[in-house]
């Protein structure tokens, strides 16, 4: 049976399956919400991400896309992608 919490409550320790240990997740509307420090992480990335894109589009004179693609690959490493590159 869902855990549910108080209307007052903001939030709870609960395990996280990607911590692997007990964290604090935020309660939305009395259920359990996200990890925080999972998202705590996410920011850290985000704004890394954003700094990083923005360093090469302007000191690495690069375009806006190009930029913001070698950031997302640095800060996040290479998703799947989506088609094959060459060999290198
Ligand atoms: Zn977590």
């Amino acid at each position: 049976m869902p855990q549910h919490y108080t209307r007052s409550t903001v939030s709870a320790d609960a395990w996280c399956p990607a911590c692997q240990k007990q964290t604090q997740h935020r309660i939305d509307d009395r259920r359990i919400g996200p990890c925080m420090e999972c998202m705590k992480q996410l920011e850290i990335r985000r704004d890394e991400y954003e700094e990083r894109a923005g360093i090469k589009e302007f000191c690495g004179n690069m375009p806006r896309v190009q930029a913001e693609q070698e950031a997302r690959e640095e800060v996040y490493g290479t998703v799947a992608p989506t088609s094959q590159k060459g060999l290198f």
